[in-house]
């Protein structure tokens, strides 16, 4: 029987392209045994059970669904935290995302995320006054969100990680969604004019909008549309009470709505 460590190994060597016979020199399993594995995945995944953490592997991998990575770390950076689930001694992470209840969609779409990461796991919902917190419970969450940390994000810097960062530039569409759908909205203005022709009309100007207090994570927000094209516009809004400044992104011009619409949209 070989150990679960040479097991996980032997995946990750095959994993990065290296061929069956120097990864049975390098482990000591045998050549047929790797070509069963390479054949049928889940001969290894059912061994080594399904708690397996993509980042404590002995090649560290991005998770392997990085679509539902970029909405989930979106959401995370927007409004989301980590705390310690139950007796804090068995290292045990809740991951928690706060979705506001007149936004049904995103409830379903958030739990949907947390599940595709960790696969045959249970993802709550705790209801609470008008929203929902959708949660899930694992050791590996800092793994996947190395952001967390003590104290508020905004006094802390946000840098993401080189495998992160690809991630995002691969599916800047899914973060930005991600960060839309926790701290941002979209919002529509109804402005009044006169017509020459019948008196009144109304027209109506959808925009986006995006606040946040950490100057980082508005940084990854705007970095993120710039990547996509879309123009966007910032300003810094004072307060008294909390001492803790907003800054605020808008997205507002026509043809940058339309493109946010194409993969946002309105809130459902
Ligand atoms: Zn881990």
């Amino acid at each position: 029987m070989y150990s679960p460590h040479d097991r996980r190994l032997a995946v990750s060597l095959l994993d990065s392209g290296i061929s069956s016979t120097e990864v049975s020199r390098r482990t000591g399993i045998d050549r047929s045994t790797l070509r069963e594995w390479t054949r049928d995945r889940s001969l290894v995944d059912r061994y080594l059970g399904t708690d397996l953490c993509p980042r404590c592997e002995p090649i560290p991998r991005p998770p392997s669904r990085p679509d539902a990575y970029a909405y989930l770390l979106g959401l995370y950076l927007g409004d989301g935290c980590l705390t310690p689930a139950g007796d804090p001694t068995k290292g045990v992470w809740r991951l928690r995302i706060m979705c506001s209840d007149d936004r049904p969609g995103l409830i379903d779409e958030c739990a949907r995320a947390l599940a595709l990461i960790r696969p045959d796991h249970v993802v709550s919902r705790v209801p609470s006054q008008g929203c929902t917190e959708v949660h899930g419970n694992w050791k590996h969450w800092p793994c996947l969100l190395p952001q967390h940390g003590p104290g508020k994000k905004h006094e802390r810097r946000i840098i993401l990680e080189p495998w992160q960062r690809r991630i995002v530039d691969e599916h800047t569409g899914p973060f930005v969604r991600g960060l839309i759908h926790s701290d941002g909205c979209r919002l529509v203005n109804r402005v009044k004019r006169k017509t020459p022709k019948d008196g009144r009309t109304h027209y109506e100007y959808p925009r986006y909008q995006f606040v946040n207090v950490s100057v980082d994570i508005v940084e990854l927000f705007t970095e993120a549309l710039d990547r996509l094209g879309i123009a966007w516009k910032r300003h810094v809004q004072r307060r008294e009470e909390p001492r803790r400044d907003l800054h605020v992104v808008s997205v507002s011009k026509r043809d940058a709505v339309a493109r946010m619409d194409d993969f946002v949209g309105p809130e459902y």
